[in-house]
């Protein structure tokens, strides 16, 4: 910002650091003040079945929509709210948020949730979240955590403990965004897992780019043969759908096949894929 008056110029100085610094202390307080039980919601984006030309679930997504701030992108509330330390809350809000979805769908569909890397490393907690799927009557077996390797990376052996013991319980575990960041084959042998994620960077290039092809049909075929399922993130178009499809994954994730939506919009989508799967033998593009 810069203004300039008779009298001379004066600069005021905003750097970036301070944009930053003052977009953190808003976000913190935000987040502090706010009403989150209110302002919190989730948007559902389904898991689609190649194989069963259907949903077999949802993966709830964390929106903000702040009477401050507008709504924020969720990545940034998430740290902001890892750094000041109201990621438990804001993980209790949504996640009964997403039991409450998933109580009103029928009984095939699950919900997968995102946890952070403070959700995990707290034992009493995650053992929390257990109590509020029995709570609600879910059968853990529909209930399924997201985790990256960020999130386990700083206690891989306390992480292994904890997640195996939620997979003793019936619930699922999946690895997301697989192949972005830091992320080590090492986790696919060191963690219990059910599902691996592969991240969307490579997905937005097998169009055009042979390597990222090749490497996508590579990670579909090393989940087989470790007897992990593999869901591909951020499938957007016909043409990588015709790339994809004859590697045969077992689940698709992206706005091809829909965008995140709320609840109810979630329980209908599913159901009429269900009713065209039931009556033509034909694939059914699934736009929502
Ligand atoms: P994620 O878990 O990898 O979620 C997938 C992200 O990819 C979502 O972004 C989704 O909207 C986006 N996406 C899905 N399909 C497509 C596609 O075809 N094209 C493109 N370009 N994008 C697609 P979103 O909702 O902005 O979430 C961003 C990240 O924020 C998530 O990445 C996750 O790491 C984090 N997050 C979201 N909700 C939660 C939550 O409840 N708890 C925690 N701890 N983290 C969350
Ligand atoms: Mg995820
Ligand atoms: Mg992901
Ligand atoms: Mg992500």
């Amino acid at each position: 910002k810069a203004k300039s008056g008779r009298r001379g110029v004066t600069i005021v100085f905003d750097s970036t650091e301070d944009r930053e610094m003052k977009e953190t202390v808003a976000l913190e307080r935000a987040l502090r003040e706010g009403d989150l039980e209110r302002e919190l919601f989730l948007q559902f984006q389904p898991q689609y079945s190649p194989s069963e030309h259907r949903f077999v679930g949802f993966e709830a997504l964390a929106r903000w929509q702040s009477p401050s701030l507008g709504p924020v992108r969720p990545d940034k509330f998430i740290r902001s709210a890892e750094r000041s330390g109201h990621i438990r809350k804001v993980t209790s809000i949504l996640f009964s948020k997403g039991l409450e979805a998933l109580r009103t769908w029928p009984e095939p569909l699950t919900l997968s949730f995102n946890l952070s890397a403070q959700d995990i490393s707290d034992r009493s907690f995650m053992l929390s979240l257990l109590d509020m799927i029995h709570q609600n009557g879910i059968s853990p077996k529909r209930v399924e955590f997201e985790i990256t390797e960020t999130a386990v990376m700083a206690d891989v052996d306390t992480a292994c403990a904890l997640l195996a013991e939620l997979r003793l319980a019936g619930c699922k575990i999946a690895l997301d965004d697989f192949g972005s960041g830091y992320s080590s084959f090492e986790y696919l042998d060191a963690l219990p897992l059910d599902k691996v994620k592969v991240d969307k960077s490579f997905v937005r290039k097998v169009a055009h780019n042979v390597t990222s092809r090749e490497i996508v049909a590579g990670l579909i075929d090393l989940c087989r043969k470790l007897d992990l399922r593999c869901v591909l993130e951020g499938v957007e178009t016909d043409d990588e759908m015709m790339i994809l499809s004859p590697l045969q994954p077992d689940l698709i994730q992206g706005y091809l096949f829909g965008k995140p939506m709320g609840a109810i919009e979630a329980r209908d989508a599913a159901a009429r894929l269900e009713a065209a799967a039931g009556s033509v033998d034909e694939p059914v593009g699934a736009r929502a």
